[in-house]
């Protein structure tokens, strides 16, 4: 029995009874293809169908079970026509109203019929009421039992309706007890076992704790979160194991080229930017694959670090691709690396989607045939014609764009004789410690805790929209100080056009209120050369007021500029919030921003705004944000998938992380099989990302 208990739970749904090839097809839908995913489909919520209610102790807004005998029936002509039904069981009585019903039905609620009824009580035209409650006609011989356990209620979606979901997930869940999922994680590490764990949730018994289950901190959750995490942690283990079989590159510093590119920049490396230097150049030579994770504040100065450790890299003869996730990015650091390295008699060349015909030919050629040495460019780097003479190191500045898989395809342009290249990511935004523990357990973490000397922190202000005409005085008083100014306009739609119309707009009427002052207005509508020339204007001072949208967002650094207003930034996620304000507080005098806000402003929105005026530290901001919108959000990987957990979440479980590495890191080296076992009961198909 055991045996075939385990091969029915990894058998396909279409083993169960009532499952035939089109509700196969629906389940797939939702990622249930084994019984075993059934059982990971956790309820919701739960109804309490447990205990009958007399009539006489019922309240208005609760649900509650009741039972009594049918005294009328009759179509009542209202405001709206129903059906009108009034029950009572010697305590009290109740009406049951239904809108839609049929004659069958009328008659078949004669009076003296006795029933059983489940549905929200509440106050109606007649006294307490239901509204279509379910109910059942009461044999009265042989009354059904009530139910035992808490009903659960399923996440569903169309034609699968609960009744259908309790039958599929009780005969799941029926294997269970024939030991069917064997316990993966050693037995210390929960006081609860996998399937008690399982049954407890799908079915809990009448006085569960559902706030508890609500704040997702029951034992039984907290178990199934820590094998879940403990999976995902093994999984990107093995993807960092995989990369680190085959050798790398070694690539040896070379101080004097090093020097000489410092001694150009025109500042020194903050002491943070210098060890995370460090850092990356000892992986360099290490011979096997670094695989590393750079975090940095706005403005804390990471180009330039990469740039290093793009320098070692073709000082030891191999070739470099620069990853951005927007073309305005890459165009950016394409600007930023031929200052820096041109100079230096160093060929590069850049790729994005929009580079065609001859051009595009011309660039593969070069990098095919090994004469250029490093490439800035999009997503387009990994197109399939794509092929380097010589890739040895990959920097991706990520943005929160891109996913595990994603980066994997670039690191797979090495090439068989000199190893896999060495993968540098750079996060723009910072990441929460806890977040960054899981979405990021491939890689090694190095963090730039400075900003360049001289910053100043920017003073942030809440103002609300009614109060725009004095926003525009700040504004022209700033201007007569000779204070350069940003304004930004952001708008939710993404469509560049419409972005484009709403600063077009708002730069009308500024010209109009302040006729005396330069204004200049860049969005994502304008030609590259147009946006640049703008840009050139603002920084060179000729304009003095930018209008933009949210295409400032990145790297923009012009540091007069010590005013910026943001319209509507409610709309914005506080990451991108705090990209837009870390484009002042650049130069020496110091900054201010303004949240010009559109009211009412909801409760969350208003402590996302507050977490701007309280703070500058991204880490902080970023732990904010993430607790107010959740770490789908925050990594905007929502759509990626690879941050969808089961049960786990991170906000909820961040206290379990510690165990879970230890877990994970106990079970990679003692047992490869469970380990193996582990990740495919959780993360089933999703697997497919670590074998690429
Ligand atoms: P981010 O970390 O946000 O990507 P950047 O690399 O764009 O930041 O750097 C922001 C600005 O700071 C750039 O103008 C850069 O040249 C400058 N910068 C970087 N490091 C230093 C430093 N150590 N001292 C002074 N300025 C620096
Ligand atoms: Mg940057």
């Amino acid at each position: 029995m055991p045996k075939s208990a385990q091969q029915l739970v990894t058998s396909p749904v279409a083993n169960l009874r009532g499952v035939g090839p089109r509700m196969a097809e629906k389940l797939a839908a939702l990622g249930i293809e084994q019984v075993q995913d059934l059982l990971f489909h956790l309820p919701l919520r739960y109804q309490d169908r447990t205990r009958i209610t007399p009539m006489g102790a019922l309240a208005a807004g609760s649900d509650a079970v009741i039972e009594g005998e049918v005294r009328l029936a009759d179509v009542s002509f209202g405001r709206r026509r129903s059906l009108v039904c009034k029950m009572q069981d010697g305590t009290g009585s109740i009406t049951l109203r239904f809108f839609h019903f049929s004659g069958a039905q009328k008659n078949n609620l004669s009076p003296g019929t006795r029933l059983r009824c489940y549905g929200e009580v509440r106050r109606g035209a007649s006294g307490l009421e239901m509204y279509h409650p379910e109910y059942t006609q009461l044999d009265s011989d042989q009354p059904d039992p009530v139910a035992t356990s808490l009903t659960p209620i399923y996440p569903t979606s169309a034609g699968l309706t609960q009744a259908t979901w309790r039958k599929l997930c009780g005969q799941a869940l029926q294997t269970l007890a024939h030991g069917a999922l064997p316990e993966l994680l050693p037995a210390t590490s929960s006081s609860m076992a996998l399937h008690e764990a399982l049954s407890y949730l799908h079915n809990p018994p009448p006085d569960a704790p559902q706030q508890l289950i609500r704040d997702g901190r029951h034992p039984a959750q907290l178990r199934l979160a820590l094998e879940e995490l403990v999976a995902h942690n093994l999984s990107l283990e093995k993807l960092r194991r995989q990369q680190r079989a085959v050798g790398a590159p070694i690539m040896n510093t070379d101080r004097t080229a090093l020097n000489e590119f410092t001694a150009g920049l025109g500042f020194n490396l903050t002491a943070a930017q210098q060890r995370v230097s460090a850092e990356i150049a000892e992986d360099l030579t290490s011979g096997l694959p670094m695989l590393r994770l750079v975090q940095g504040d706005v403005g804390s100065g990471k180009t330039v670090v990469a740039a290093c450790a793009a320098l070692q890299a073709i000082r030891s003869g191999y070739q470099v691709a620069i990853m951005a996730p927007t073309e305005i990015l890459a165009e950016q650091h394409w600007q930023g690396f031929q200052q820096w390295f041109e100079p230096l008699g160093i060929k590069l060349v850049w790729l994005t989607g929009r580079l065609k015909g001859k051009a595009r030919a011309a660039t593969l050629e070069q990098l095919a045939d090994g004469s250029a040495a490093l490439v800035v460019g999009t997503h387009a780097l990994f197109q399939q014609d794509v092929a380097f003479a010589g890739l040895g190191l990959v920097i991706v500045d990520e943005q929160h764009r891109f996913g595990v898989h994603q980066r994997l395809l670039l690191s797979e342009k090495g090439n068989a004789q000199i190893g896999r290249p060495h993968q540098l990511v750079m996060t723009a935004t910072p990441i929460p410690r806890t977040l960054a523990m899981v979405a990021y357990a491939d890689l090694d973490c190095s963090i730039i805790d400075e900003l360049p000397p001289g910053r100043q922190p920017v003073q942030t202000l809440l103002i609300d929209s009614s109060r725009r005409d004095q926003v525009v005085e700040r504004v022209a008083a700033a201007a007569a100080q000779g204070r350069q100014v940003y304004w930004v306009c952001t708008l939710i739609e993404e469509s560049d056009a419409l972005q484009a119309q709403a600063a077009e707009v708002a730069c009308a009427e500024l010209r109009e209120a302040l006729p005396e002052i330069p204004i200049g207005l860049v969005h994502g509508r304008l030609k590259p050369a147009e946006k640049a020339g703008v840009m050139a204007a603002f920084k060179a001072g000729q304009v003095q007021l930018l209008v933009a949208t949210t295409v400032i967002e990145v790297g923009v650094d012009v540091p007069n500029a010590s005013l910026m207003i943001i319209e509507n930034p409610e709309r914005l996620g506080l990451a991108q919030l705090h990209q837009l304000r870390g484009r002042v507080g650049r130069g020496t005098e110091a900054s201010h921003c303004v949240l010009l806000y559109q009211t009412p402003l909801g409760k969350t929105s208003k402590s996302r705004l507050s977490a701007m005026r309280e703070s500058n530290d991204g880490f902080y901001i970023a732990e904010r944000d993430m607790e107010l919108r959740g770490p789908g959000e925050v990594l905007g990987t929502r759509q990626t998938g690879i941050m969808e957990f089961r049960v786990a979440d991170i906000s909820l479980h961040a206290d379990l992380l510690p165990t879970v590495q230890q877990l994970a890191r106990e079970l990679a080296e003692s047992d490869a099989r469970v380990a193996d076992q582990l990740v495919r009961r959780w993360l089933g198909s999703a697997e497919r990302f670590a074998s690429v």
